[in-house]
């Protein structure tokens, strides 16, 4: 059972010179659960080859002692995938390692590639084979075919020919490389443990090997880390800054820093604008957790009213779990949460949470609230109506099934059987992620993007279009 929730994306970890690092490789990617369950791997090079151990499944599931004890050497790359592009099957699962006439090579990507089919295509017809159906895999053709004569080389030569959204951690035999795309539209963190370095989606995995925080990789920049130590270069032109705003509304952690900013402090701040913009009198502030209790501290802060955990997340839930024959109403939410009675009896109640996607599962969370005796729910979001997908690395439905995108505001009120209903406004949204907003991507809210992106794409994802010359959609409206 999932919530409605965007889904998370993928999470790419990278360490060098380290005499365990596929164990370090393995607890960074534990840290990094969060961001992908479908499939976990790891590839480790001794400076001789390159092993990879990559399967279907959590990062407790697919390792043990015995396949972490292969991994050996001191540079490793690791991956939890959430599949954005291609199916959830184990040839999609990462890192991908190939063999070619520049040597071995293993990548792990985090990200959506817009151009991927484009040049899957042409490549194919120059005869390349390909083995998955992610986009991932067009870099590493790309890669192979270069004419470029340095290994170094053909890393730029290759990431240089493709769009969109991309945080790469690379290996060769003897090096590791890390590459973040010019709008920066993914995390890249930069860390140190002891003389090894570290590379990853965000800075709660350097906390649990004891690594410490250096700096964001750049969006534009690529790493170079070898026994030579580090060198940066920047081969792109420069782009107009594009990061995800989501991730600090909803998909990281709120004890990692990321895009420079404690996410926990964006988002309690999106709670406190909230309560500004949204307030109401109430008697008890109840998050839907996890996700909501963040902004819900914010709002509680801000508006002087108590916070109560009045909904009880059961965390032990597995991925299966055998559903009754006979129905009960709302077992799937049921199985998740659990109202608190005493706190919710009798009472005002403001529930917050940080994002509405279909709104199917805000709907049965209020008439939970409202079972347990609240005598009203007012339902209060920490970030914008939701009104456009979003292709840059995240699973979002198709723009119809977006709430926002096809009801009022009061339709959804509704529909959702609330007493009232509100979202922060898209400027809260910026003041919370502070001065330099304007380098945020928010096209789910809004519906400009800053990539363009193919034409069948965008019949897929239902949008009003202005087509340019080629057949490209420039930036464009969804409304
Ligand atoms: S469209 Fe939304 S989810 Fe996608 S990159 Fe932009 S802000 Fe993030």
């Amino acid at each position: 059972m999932s919530f409605d929730k965007f889904r998370y994306e993928c999470a790419v970890f990278g360490i060098f010179g380290h005499p365990e690092a596929a164990n370090m490789t393995y607890l960074g990617l534990y840290a990094l659960q969060h961001r992908g369950q479908e499939s976990s791997g790891i590839a480790a090079s001794d400076n001789e080859a390159i092993r990879l151990t990559r399967a279907m499944g959590h990062v407790a599931d697919v390792f043990n002692s015995d396949n972490l004890a292969a991994l050996t050497g001191p540079i490793a790359i690791g991956h939890n995938r959430y599949s954005t592009a291609g199916e959830s099957r184990i040839a999609n699962a990462q890192p991908f390692v190939i063999d070619c006439a520049h040597g071995q090579f293993a990548i792990c990507h985090n990200g959506n590639l817009v151009n991927a089919s484009e040049l899957k295509e042409s490549l194919v017809q120059q005869g390349s084979i390909f083995q998955s159906s992610t986009d991932t895999e067009v870099v590493l053709h790309l890669y192979a075919r270069s004419k470029k004569s340095t290994v170094e080389d053909a890393i730029v030569d290759a990431v240089s020919q493709v769009q969109g959204a991309f945080s790469f951690v690379m290996m060769t035999r003897d090096r590791l490389v890390a590459v973040r795309d010019p709008h920066g539209f993914r995390p890249l963190a930069l860390g140190k443990l002891d003389d090894a370095y570290v590379v990853c989606s965000e800075t709660c995995a350097m906390d649990l090997i004891g690594a410490t925080y250096v700096r964001d990789v750049e969006p534009g920049e690529i790493l170079i880390i070898s026994s030579e130590g580090l060198r940066s270069i920047r081969p792109f032109p420069p782009a107009h800054l594009s990061q995800c705003v989501f991730e600090h509304v909803y998909f990281s952690r709120p004890d990692s820093v990321v895009f420079g900013k404690s996410v926990n402090e964006v988002r309690t701040n999106l709670g406190r604008i909230l309560a500004r913009e949204q307030g109401v009198p109430a008697d008890v502030i109840v998050p839907v957790p996890d996700s909501g209790v963040c902004a819900a501290v914010g709002f509680s802060d801000e508006s002087k009213i108590p916070l109560r955990m009045g909904l009880i997340r059961n965390h032990y839930v597995g991925r299966t779990f055998i559903q009754p024959q006979s129905a009960i109403r709302h077992f799937g939410v049921k199985v998740k949460l659990n109202p608190v009675k005493s706190i919710l009896d009798g009472k005002r109640v403001v529930l917050v949470d940080d994002s509405l996607v279909r709104g199917t599962t805000s709907r049965k969370i209020v008439k939970m609230v409202r079972a347990a005796g609240a005598k009203e729910v007012h339902v209060r979001i920490s970030c914008p109506p939701t009104i456009s997908p979003c292709f840059y690395g995240v699973d979002t439905p198709r723009r119809s099934e977006l709430i926002a995108a096809v009801k009022t505001l009061d339709d959804i009120k509704e529909f959702l059987d609330a007493d009232s209903l509100g979202y922060l406004s898209l400027e809260g949204l910026m003041s919370a992620v502070g001065s330099d907003s304007s380098s945020y991507c928010s096209s789910c809210y809004t519906g400009q993007y800053p990539v363009s992106f193919p034409r069948d794409e965008a019949t897929y994802l239902q949008l009003a279009l202005k087509l340019d010359n080629k057949g490209e959609a420039a930036a464009t409206t969804a409304k």
